[in-house]
């Protein structure tokens, strides 16, 4: 097979070197190519989801995803950055999306119900396919959380995030740094079950469905719109502050 006439030379930084092949992280790999591709494609080739990467810089200069590649260019991609500021250059994407809400991918169950316990809008269902996923991400603006990288490739999917950790409450660890949602937990927003919004009932109106010691030890409840599912703050509250917010981060697993 001829070799392709042009090459280009990346360089992958911080985090997005997790997706590479351990040989290529962190040096200067060469692309070969022919023609002028978007500069998306070879990102993806490298295996780097485009919604990983907040920045590209092209000799220096910031560019879009709409830049084809020239022959001899020299391509610097950098993650989401959290702790410096680059806003004299042209970021990706300049905003976070203004509500912040996610679409879970299947078999993430439990990061779906940790980040509803903690009060944020988390859809999930565990029958999602890749495609309905990347539908809802895109009709709702929605952040996909997803193990499978491949899942991002998806040109519709403008935000998502690749996990690194199989651990649950590590997950939620890397959601809540990634997009800086620490000051915004608030628990007793968010069923557990369907994700329908909690909303505020008097406790006379739900008396007959309480057990004992909840009737006499609770005065604030909570229904959600969606199912009818009551909470009160002794049901999860305490355990998440215990999980996230409290010294015994890596407590033990609640029961499902
Ligand atoms: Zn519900």
């Amino acid at each position: 097979m001829m070799k392709r006439p042009h090459t280009a030379y990346f360089r992958f930084y911080e985090e997005l070197n997790d997706f590479l092949a351990p040989a290529q992280r962190r040096q200067t790999l060469c692309y070969d190519f022919e023609g002028h591709p978007g500069i998306k494609d070879p990102i993806e080739a490298f295996g780097v989801p485009h919604t990983e990467v907040d920045l590209i810089l092209v000799d220096g200069t910031s560019v879009g995803f709409n830049h084809q590649l020239q022959p001899g260019e020299r391509v610097a991609v950098f993650p989401t950055f959290e702790s410096f500021d680059i806003s004299p250059l042209v970021k990706l994407r300049d905003r976070p999306l203004r509500h912040t809400a996610f679409v879970v991918d299947a078999n993430l169950g439990k990061l779906a119900r940790r980040l509803r316990m903690l009060g944020f809008d988390a859809l999930y269902d565990r029958r999602y396919r890749d495609d309905e996923i990347a539908d809802i991400a895109a009709l709702e603006r929605r952040i996909v959380l997803t193990r499978d990288r491949r899942l991002l490739f998806a040109k519709r999917i403008s935000h998502g995030y690749w996990l690194r950790s199989t651990a649950p409450d590590e997950q939620v660890r890397e959601v809540l740094n990634r997009c800086d949602l620490w000051r915004q937990i608030r628990p007793l927003q968010r069923c557990l079950m369907c994700n329908g919004v909690l909303e505020w009932v008097s406790k006379a109106e739900i008396l007959d469905h309480l057990q004992p010691k909840t009737r006499l030890y609770y005065e604030v409840f909570f229904r959600c719109a969606g199912c009818g599912r009551i909470y009160w703050e002794g049901s999860h509250v305490a355990d998440m502050r215990e999980r996230y917010l409290g010294a015994a981060l890596a407590a033990k697993e609640a029961p499902e």
